[in-house]
């Protein structure tokens, strides 16, 4: 190694203390640019680059850096996928009403278990407990962490050690390893499957019940459907049973929706208030699937048994913070408007946005994209969106989306095209079909944003 080229290179101190340098310690403090300064002379050294960089490169190289350090890991993307509620993408977007109210919680002490009228201690869940009870007509009501929680708690609480009872075709596993069985195993449940995978019928019920059964479970097959050949037993059907021999029937419904979405001319999926009035004594839904709102795992049901789970000791390691609740509550309000709640909650607004709206603003979309991409053919094509998070995946909603592809066919042109998207200011995710990157544009609403930081789109 040649000992004078080391010499090149200049010390930290020297650098810090260069003109330009100063509003970087000023604005990003002295640790770390020492931190910036050191890093860039050890990677000179190990790359045996020896020369030393003029000052406003000294500059340049390390507001990069310190800039880098700055952006935050989560951030917002354009989710143009597809999918409306894509788990990998956080699922619902919240409201502005939801939006209002975490702000006005989040950097000020709350009355969150704080009675204001008798100034005693008061109980989280009376936030949302008595607007859970009018739009559902349940008897009583408790949330927590997401819905995979709340069917552990349920189970936990009411069939420890005791045996659970559901069908060959409900044993499903949803993204992300959500499997009943396991579930049902850490919440120290026998399970006791019946039936077999595509039929299952009331005697299969009927005959597995013993001394040790605590509940029959029904489970919402979310994700996937069986046809053919196929029998299950209806949910009315099953309370009638379970009423007989004095046994509580839970359902676990997955996404659960709060109304009707065939007046939407949406798929249909059921909602807690047909499981209460199917005669379901428990009930567990999500609270970012088609409610719209805030990761939370929602639980219903009757008074007695909802009192037993607040009981329960891992209700308290399972419990929702202030800034879920105070985004729950602002949903759950806006279903107190349902006049209004298309335009307001996001959700639902994007599954219902008209196929005609989506396809114009593709035309719009498709001048500015054919404005950067010189080497690219981009086609408006009807497309069909996904309701996601585990609703039917069948039920496909007609959209548009944007197909872009090469004049000139070559390699690993589409993957560095998806790949220069993701690294946008605002990432734009897209899918790769049939030899094009895809864009739905179902899910973009800030149009304005999306064209604007087109310009930066690396070739
Ligand atoms: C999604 C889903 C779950 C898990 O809910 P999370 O809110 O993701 O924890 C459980 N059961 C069913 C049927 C589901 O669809």
């Amino acid at each position: 190694m040649n000992k004078r080229d080391f010499s090149t290179l200049p010390s930290v101190d020297r650098v810090l203390n260069l003109p330009s340098v100063q509003p970087l310690i000023e604005r990003f403090g002295r640790s770390s640019v020492v931190d910036a300064v050191r890093a860039v002379l050890d990677e000179k050294r190990q790359q045996k680059d020896f020369t030393a960089p003029d000052e406003p490169e000294w500059e340049a190289t390390c507001r990069t850096r310190l800039e880098a350090d700055q952006q935050l890991s989560l951030r917002p993307v354009f989710n143009l996928t597809g999918t409306v509620l894509h788990t990998n993408l956080g699922r619902a977007p919240l409201s502005d009403e939801a939006k209002r109210a975490v702000e006005s919680v989040l950097t000020q002490p709350s009355n969150l278990e704080y009675d204001l009228r008798s100034g005693k201690r008061g109980d989280r869940d009376d936030h949302i407990e008595p607007l859970i009870l009018r739009l559902t007509g349940a008897q009583a009501a408790t949330v927590v962490n997401n819905n995979a929680a709340a069917v552990f708690l349920v189970l936990n609480t009411l069939a420890h050690k005791k045996e659970v009872i559901v069908s060959r075709g409900e044993l499903i596993e949803i993204g992300g390893a959500f499997r009943i069985p396991d579930i049902m195993a850490r919440a120290g449940c026998k399970l006791v499957e019946v039936g077999t995978t595509n039929r299952t019928h009331l005697k299969d019920y009927e005959q597995a019940i013993g001394a040790k059964t605590a509940l029959l479970l029904k489970v919402h097959t979310s994700n996937y459907t069986i046809q053919g050949f196929t029998a299950s037993v209806d949910e009315k059907s099953l309370c009638a049973l379970a009423r007989n021999r004095e046994l509580p029937l839970m359902v676990d419904l997955g996404s659960g929706t709060l109304v009707d979405l065939k007046q939407w001319g949406l798929p249909a999926e059921p909602t807690p208030q047909q499981a209460l009035a199917n005669g379901a004594q428990i009930i567990t839904f999500s609270g970012d699937k088609l409610l719209g709102g805030p990761q939370a795992g929602i639980i219903v049901g009757e008074k007695a048994l909802v009192a037993r789970i607040k009981r329960n000791a891992l209700k308290r390691a399972l419990r929702v913070d202030k800034i879920t609740l105070a985004m729950l509550e602002a949903t759950l309000k806006l279903y107190l408007n349902p006049e209004k709640l298309v335009e307001r909650l996001p959700t639902l607004r994007l599954l219902t946005r008209p196929a005609a709206e989506i396809e114009a603003l593709c035309a719009r979309v498709k001048q500015w994209l054919e404005g950067v991409l010189d080497d690219a053919i981009i086609e408006i094509q009807p497309c069909k969106s996904q309701i996601g998070s585990g609703s039917l995946p069948i039920d496909l909603l007609p959209s548009f989306g944007l197909a872009i592809r090469a004049k000139r066919h070559s390699g690993k042109w589409l993957e560095e095209l998806a790949s220069s998207f993701r690294a946008l200011p605002i990432p734009v995710i897209g899918r790769v079909e049939n030899d094009a990157l895809l864009f739905d544009l179902r899910c973009l609403e800030d149009e304005a944003a999306f064209i604007r930081q087109l310009n930066q789109l690396s070739s």
